[in-house]
């Protein structure tokens, strides 16, 4: 999203700076560039779901490439980093995650307060 603005926005000062339009052309012009910007924004989100297909494929140990099961790796590293993180601040909070449906309750909670179950 942030992409789309900053593509909007240059190419709309561009246009702008150059010469002088007919309101009308102006307006036909900014119309384009937000087309061309969504576009290209909706580009990008299905670059990204192919980018979880693949993903998803490798997990589930689908073939891929050398040089892609590079970039899955990375992913899983970064999974593994985000649960140490978790884990540290759940020591930091004194809170530990429900095993029935992963809500944050108190260390010394019998009963999980989000489902009920017993602990
Ligand atoms: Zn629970």
């Amino acid at each position: 999203m942030e992409k789309f603005f900053q593509d909007f926005k240059r190419t709309f000062s561009k246009a702008a700076g150059k010469v002088v339009r007919k309101s009308g052309d102006v307006i036909e012009i900014s119309k384009l560039t937000l087309a061309i910007a969504a576009a290209n924004s909706e580009i990008e989100e299905e670059f990204e779901k192919i980018g979880r297909l693949v993903y998803e494929g490798y997990k589930s140990d689908s073939p891929v490439s050398e040089e892609i099961s590079v970039h899955c790796a990375l992913i899983d590293g970064k999974y593994a980093d985000i649960d140490e993180f978790k884990e540290k601040m759940h020591a930091v909070k004194a809170v530990r995650l429900c095993p029935f449906c992963k809500a944050e309750i108190s260390k010394e909670s019998t009963f999980c307060a989000k489902c009920g179950e017993k602990l």
